[in-house]
Order: structure tokens, then C-alpha cells, then sequence
């Protein structure tokens, strides 16, 4: 069984995010980029199906800058086998990066694409659903538990108010949750590994995807800034707080 597993490169999620002064967007120059933190979670899965004998082929894909090889070269020290970057420098949206994943997946022809449930800076949650419709494939989003057994796919998700447990014939699209799995630190034999590892590169515009912006960001804003909290004498004066002040009781 092949995995393919999209990757995005995004601002670390450590960095304090800044606004840029004209309000178009946050600052990036100079910054920590990583790997999309849900994405790190989808390539940790694909290696323990490997690991368990499920899968015979890892294979990592990241649309972006020729920078984005390094979010690649993590995928490839955590376990992936090959990988292929799709160069653009353009801000690709999620329905351009899911047209362009369909025409990977029609290339490679895997048995499941695992990725993201969203990517931490549009957070768009959009592009695995769009694969899974271009594709005509079903979808198991925000996945908490997975389990591959005779061509089929069994998904557990988080869902308001409880968990539900899917099962879909594969091949399929599944969008991974913060809880299915805590995602290995790459040792640095692996890092020293992965530099040999295949990676494929291919001009985004060769694909005959169109990558035309269809949003414009009109404003990007920092939140309100935080009021500074007090402490208070006793419980009677916090309930009196919460009832005159707040106005929450
Ligand atoms: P989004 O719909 O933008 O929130 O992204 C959801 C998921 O789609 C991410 O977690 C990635 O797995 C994948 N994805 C989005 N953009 C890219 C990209 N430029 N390259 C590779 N994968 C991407």
C-alpha cells in the first residue's frame, strides 16, 4: 500500500506572530518556518503503518517555495521514503493545492492520502475535504484513531459531543486531529539519512493547474490586547466583581 502525505511549510508555531505594519498579511522574513504541526501528525501515521507492514511506500508532497525542500528533508529523517516538491512561489489556495494533489495522486496512484486537518496559517480546513471531492474519493476528516485491515479503512473522529467511528473502502482521504499521535523527533543518523533520500522537484506551472488567487486578504489585524487581570481579597469580593464588573453572574 502507498501513503502520500502532504506537507505544508509554515511558520513555526512557536514564533510569536507579528502583523505587518500595512496590515497584509504577518511577517515571515527571517522567521523559523516548520512543518504544519497536523502535517507532522499525518506523516507519523504513515510511518507506523509502514512500520507495521500496512504500507510499503511513504511518499511526502509540498507545495511552495524551493524552501519547502527542508520541510520535505523532516519528512524524510521521521521515516518517509521519497518525496516531491511542486515549486511556486505564489500563495498557493487550498483548491489550487488540491487540484495539484489530484494530479499527483494520478501520477503516484496511492491507496490514501493522509494529511492536516488544517494548515496553522490560512487555517483554511479546506483542502483535504476539496482533494477528497476532485478525487470522487470518501473522506474521514479530524481522524483520532485509524486502522487499515482488507481494503478498508477504519477512522475514528472527534466530533462535537463525542467520537464516531467511520469505515470507507480505499483508496480515501483522511485528515488527522491533534490526538491520533504524538509525531518522533528525527535522530540525526535519520537527518544524515534523509539527505540521500529522493526528491523530486517539479514546476508547479507544468501542471496545468491554474494557481490564480482567488481571495484577496483585505485586512490582517492583532487581536485586541489583553486587559490586565487583578487579585482580589476574598471570594465575596470576587463574586461581587463578577456580578457588577464582569456581569457574568
Ligand atoms: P488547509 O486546508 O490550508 O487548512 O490545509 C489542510 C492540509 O492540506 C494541510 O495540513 C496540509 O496537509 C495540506 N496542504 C495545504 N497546503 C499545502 C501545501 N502548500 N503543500 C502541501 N500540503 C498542503
Amino acid at each position: 500500500m502507498k501513503i502520500l502525505v502532504p506537507v505544508k511549510r509554515v511558520l513555526d508555531a512557536n514564533v510569536a506572530v507579528r502583523v505587518r505594519p500595512d496590515g497584509s498579511g504577518v511577517e515571515l522574513a527571517n522567521l523559523k518556518m516548520s512543518m504544519n504541526p497536523f502535517d507532522e501528525i499525518a506523516v507519523e501515521e504513515a510511518i507506523k503503518l509502514k512500520e507495521a507492514g500496512i504500507a510499503s511506500e511513504v511518499i511526502a508532497v509540498s507545495i511552495g517555495p524551493v524552501q519547502a525542500a527542508d520541510t520535505l528533508r523532516s519528512a524524510l529523517a521521521m521515516g518517509a521514503d521519497t518525496a516531491i516538491l511542486v515549486k511556486t512561489d505564489i500563495a498557493v489556495e487550498p483548491l489550487a493545492v488540491a487540484k495539484i494533489l489530484k494530479v499527483l495522486v494520478e501520477r503516484q496512484s496511492p491507496d490514501l492520502v493522509i494529511m492536516g486537518k488544517q494548515a496553522i496559517d490560512d487555517d483554511a480546513n479546506q483542502t483535504a475535504q476539496m482533494l477528497s471531492a476532485l478525487l470522487g474519493w470518501p473522506q474521514a476528516m479530524f481522524a483520532s484513531q485509524v486502522t487499515i485491515d482488507g481494503g478498508k479503512a477504519t477512522v475514528t473522529r472527534e466530533v462535537d459531543g463525542g467520537l464516531e467511528t467511520l469505515e470507507m473502502p480505499l483508496p480515501a482521504v483522511i485528515s488527522t486531529d491533534l490526538r491520533l499521535n504524538t509525531p518522533r523527533y528525527a535522530s540525526l543518523p535519520n537527518v544524515m539519512k534523509a539527505k540521500k533520500k529522493p526528491l523530486e522537484e517539479i514546476e508547479a506551472d507544468s501542471l496545468g493547474v491554474s494557481l490564480a488567487p482567488q481571495l484577496k486578504v483585505l485586512n490582517t489585524a492583532e487581536p485586541p490586547a489583553r486587559k490586565p487581570g487583578s487579585t482580589v481579597g476574598s471570594v465575596a469580593e470576587l463574586v461581587e466583581k463578577l456580578k457588577t464588573e464582569a456581569r457574568v453572574l
